[in-house]
């Protein structure tokens, strides 16, 4: 190619990028969303009756290459009962800035507590905000739960719950958990035979 030759080649490339589509996306203003199984930050799953799925095995924590998950189990008590069998995760921990949304924290997760959104926005400014602590990564409450403790459900046991027996929190379940708190249970309503039984012995499975 001649001296004069190679500028005109070089706009001809400028002039072919004009007429092609535009790849800018305008992040933040307009978000584009994600493949249905992108693997964004993690969420603790709930039973349907709002006890909690995790029961503290560490199995995610030891499965993680990057190290980022802290797990400690505890026992649940009929006092104070987060999951249906005997033990529950008492603190859960992501650290974000080591995750690499690998995923094979979820894949050794033995109740399937553990699973991945879509949420992909995890940049903040300090290391304490990156850690993401179980009340961050806990489930929100869906229709029928009641948050946990509570009593696990009447006639019910551990198996039947991941069996699908168990639908919805038993009757009365939020009233009981108030009522073992000490506080005014739902709407108001006016102390029933029982609620002191209930105060004092606390939530029972
Ligand atoms: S997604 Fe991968 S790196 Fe992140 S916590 Fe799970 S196993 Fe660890
Ligand atoms: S999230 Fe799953 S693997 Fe991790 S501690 Fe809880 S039950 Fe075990």
């Amino acid at each position: 190619m001649s001296d004069f030759q190679n500028p005109v080649a070089g706009f001809g490339v400028t002039f072919k990028a004009m007429f092609k589509k535009r790849l800018t996306e305008q992040y933040p203003e307009v978000k584009k969303p994600t493949a249905p199984r992108f693997h964004g930050r993690h969420q603790l799953n709930r039973h349907p009756d709002g006890l909690e799925k995790c029961v503290g095995c560490e199995l995610c924590a030891w499965a993680c290459p990057a190290d980022a998950i802290y797990v400690e189990g505890a026992d649940n008590t009929d006092e104070e009962r987060y999951s249906p069998g005997e033990r529950y995760g008492r603190v859960y921990q992501i650290n974000y800035l080591r995750c690499i949304l690998c995923g094979l924290c979820v894949e050794a997760c033995p109740t399937r507590a553990l699973t991945m959104t879509n949420e992909y926005e995890l940049a903040d400014r300090t290391r304490e905000s990156l850690i993401y602590t179980k009340e961050e990564l806990l489930a929100g409450l869906e229709e029928g739960m009641v948050d946990s403790p509570h009593a696990i459900y009447p006639g019910m046991d551990e198996q039947d719950y991941y069996r699908g027996l168990v639908t919805e929190a038993a009757p009365g379940t939020q009233r009981q958990v108030a009522v073992s708190k000490g506080e005014v249970p739902p709407g108001g309503a006016a102390p029933v035979a029982g609620d002191e039984e209930l105060r004092q012995k606390g939530v029972q499975s």
